[in-house]
């Protein structure tokens, strides 16, 4: 494929990036964005500005979008000429939910588009940098001829060609992220309060969210259904649980986050899992919440 001609739609940080980085990498580039002035940067280095949506369809058989959902995606292919549309690959690297994924490829191969859905696991300062990665699903032989031009930004690993499988395993790796992140700014908020700084607790936090050993240990017990109790109990886990909520209570400072773990601990212990692992917990969060 050689440095293929590609266009970016969407240049809020993540975008702005690729876009950036298909320039470095002598790409020919063409950007549309809402806001037009966020191009200036990217246009001042080389970048062709589309005038409008229908022109950046146009310009290159590939078409990365970065956008903020999948609506923001409609509000800015919905008024395209369908002629436009017609044969473009659309790399689709907005987040959003597998349903919506599945819809909007739906929608792109009515107007004889192709979509491949995209979840980028770096943040913008990692976007054509050693280590990158992101998950793609979607038609392979599409993948498979824009393969180069996309691994540019990172590598690109398909895993399917449900056009909701990228998303979900994006989606997946965002709960961990999310929740896990939420947990670190409680921590730093309730160091805070005793007069501790982030920096006093880095040296420990690092091993704290280091969860590879509790992965490995528990991935083939769950998968198996086996949530015996010989290493941790849930009844242990909710009195350690209850001591961090009362240290955050203690604290002064917002105690929502673990109330409502403690709330999931306590529901698996009335549901008869007190004396198993705290594995159990899985089949609690299996069921919609009440
Ligand atoms: P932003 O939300 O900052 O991107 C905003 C882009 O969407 C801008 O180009 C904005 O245009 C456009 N946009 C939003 N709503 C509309 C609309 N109604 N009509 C037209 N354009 C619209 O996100 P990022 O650049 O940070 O990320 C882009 C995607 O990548 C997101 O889905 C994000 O979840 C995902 N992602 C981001 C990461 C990150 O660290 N930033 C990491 C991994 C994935 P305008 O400039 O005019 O406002």
């Amino acid at each position: 494929n050689g440095a293929a001609p590609v266009t970016v739609i969407g240049l809020g940080p993540m975008g702005h990036a690729m876009a950036s980085t298909y320039l470095d990498r002598g790409h020919r580039v063409t950007v549309w964005n809402r806001t037009a002035s966020r191009a200036d940067a990217l246009v001042a280095r080389g970048a062709h500005r589309a005038a409008t949506v229908d022109e950046a369809l146009a310009a290159s058989e590939l078409v990365v979008l970065s956008l903020t959902d999948y609506e923001a995606v409609y509000a800015v292919l919905g008024d395209a000429d369908p002629a436009a549309l017609a044969g473009r690959v659309l790399a689709n690297l907005t987040s959003d939910t597998p349903d919506r994924a599945r819809k909007a490829a739906a929608w792109a191969a009515d107007r004889g588009a192709t979509q491949l859905t995209g979840g980028v696991l770096v943040p913008p300062s990692g976007i054509g940098e050693p280590g990158s990665a992101a998950f793609y699903s979607g038609p392979r032989d599409a993948f498979d001829a824009h393969r180069a031009t996309l691994e540019v930004l990172t590598a690109a690993d398909h895993r399917g060609e449900d056009p909701g499988l990228a998303a979900l395993l994006y989606q997946l790796n965002m709960t961990m992220f999310w929740t896990a992140l939420t947990g670190y700014w409680q921590t730093v908020a309730m160091a805070a309060a005793n007069g501790l700084k982030a920096a006093d607790v880095l040296p420990f936090a690092v091993d704290a969210l280091d969860l590879r050993p509790f992965l490995e240990f528990y991935t083939p017990r769950v998968d198996a259904g086996d949530h015996s109790g010989d290493v941790d109990r849930l009844t242990m886990g909710t009195a350690s649980v209850e001591h961090v909520l009362h240290t955050a209570r203690d604290s002064g400072v917002d105690t929502t986050l673990p109330a409502a773990v403690l709330d999931v601990f306590r529901r698996g212990v009335a549901a008869g899992h007190g004396a198993d692992s705290t594995s159990s917990l899985v089949e609690i969060l299996k069921r919609p919440s009440a």
